[in-house]
């Protein structure tokens, strides 16, 4: 169970000043290495007692991994790029706005400010037992406390949960799968580019784990290809608050749309799962037509197929078939209780 205290406990703190340097002390600690970055999600882990590691690499230091660089193929974002910086960047706001209103969404001011875009994608589940330090599936145990009649779970995941249910929280990671970014990863065998959402993990994979990030990997930066600037974009989360709050969903779109009818499009939900999904069905079924509310609710439909709600989030159903509905038909009144 959780230990809450005020300061930290001791570990080595390791602050490199060159991704090469941080690598190699990741690779000669291994298993006992954390990675961090902004150190929002991280702080709670190791203050709690609940993550123990050995040693800390501090990427703070780390100019290369800092900025927001326009490149002969679109964007380079460095991993330890702020949120607000993300949110005030013009060449952002302007070519891939999607980002920026993601990005603008997470959390509140102050942990935009510290929060990096690298930690943001790569921050580990919000599942209040595993948290607290139950000894769960995702923890290495062999029991879900979520997935059971009186389990905390409204918050859980509605698709694709196997053993655990608990999901991706991040703001983000959706923007960036609409838009088909790379992940510039660094690992002991050179450097790995991946598709965004190539780059997360469910349980199916690996339970213990929400990116495909193994000891002595991390992530240096993040890339937009130009082929989605422009679009149509949509982002929207529904949360508790309207402000400091995970999403309990969200989703982004990239449309592009010629005679009224879609020609191109690229969707992706969050908090649904325990990765972004990419709604590639969805995708296929509306290319060629009309974007408006007939096919914005045909497509809302089909992307809840397979939906298996838990006791307390049913609600995500229609919920995610209603943002799906708008991001595609453009509806924008508040009409997910239909
Ligand atoms: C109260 C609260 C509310 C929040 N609300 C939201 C919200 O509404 N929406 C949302 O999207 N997020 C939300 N967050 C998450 C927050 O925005 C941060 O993005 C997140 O906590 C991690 O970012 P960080 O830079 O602080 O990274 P850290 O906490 O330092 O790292 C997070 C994880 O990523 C790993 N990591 C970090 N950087 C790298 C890297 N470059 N390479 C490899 N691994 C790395 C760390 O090892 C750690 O496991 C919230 C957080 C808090 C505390
Ligand atoms: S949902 Fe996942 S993280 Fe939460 S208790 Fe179940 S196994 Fe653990």
């Amino acid at each position: 169970m959780a230990v809450i205290r005020d300061v930290m406990p001791s570990f080595q703190l390791l602050q490199p000043t060159s991704v090469d340097d941080a690598q190699k002390l990741l690779q000669q600690h291994g298993g006992d290495a954390w990675v961090l970055g902004g150190g929002l999600d991280s702080f709670d882990w190791l203050k709690d007692r609940i993550k123990r590691p050995k040693a800390v690499v501090d990427l703070s230091g780390i100019e290369e991994l800092r900025g927001i660089r326009e490149t002969s193929d679109g964007l380079e974002i460095g991993a330890m790029t702020t949120l607000t910086e993300v949110v005030r960047s013009p060449i952002v706001k302007q070519k891939y706005g999607l980002l920026s209103q993601a990005a603008e969404l997470v959390a509140s001011p102050q942990i935009r400010h510290q929060g990096t875009l690298g930690g943001n994608v790569s921050q580990d589940a919000r599942c209040w037992y595993y948290r607290a330090g139950w000894p769960c599936y995702r923890a290495g145990g062999n029991i879900c406390y979520a997935d059971t009649p009186v389990g905390h779970n409204r918050e859980h995941a509605i698709l694709h949960a196997e053993r655990c249910v608990a999901v991706n929280p991040s703001d983000t990671a959706p923007a960036l799968v609409a838009l088909d970014a790379k992940f510039v990863v660094r690992t002991p065998k050179g450097e790995r580019i991946v598709d965004a959402e190539d780059y997360f993990v469910g349980p199916d994979i690996d339970i213990t784990r929400m990116t495909i990030l193994q000891p002595g990997s991390l992530l240096a930066a993040i890339r937009i290809p130009p082929t989605w600037a422009g679009a149509q974009f949509y982002f929207e989360k529904v949360r508790d608050r309207n402000v400091w709050d995970f999403p309990l969903l969200n989703v982004a779109s990239a449309m592009f749309v010629s005679g009224g009818s879609i020609d191109r499009i690229r969707i992706a939900v969050n908090a649904a799962a325990a990765r972004p999904l990419r709604l590639k069905a969805v995708e296929d079924s509306v290319r060629g037509k009309p974007a408006n509310a007939a096919t914005g609710e045909m497509a809302g439909k089909l992307s809840v197929e397979g939906a298996v709600p838990l006791t307390f989030n049913a609600y995500k159903i229609p919920l995610m078939r209603n943002l799906v509905k708008r991001a595609i038909g453009g509806v924008q009144e508040a009409a997910w209780a239909s």
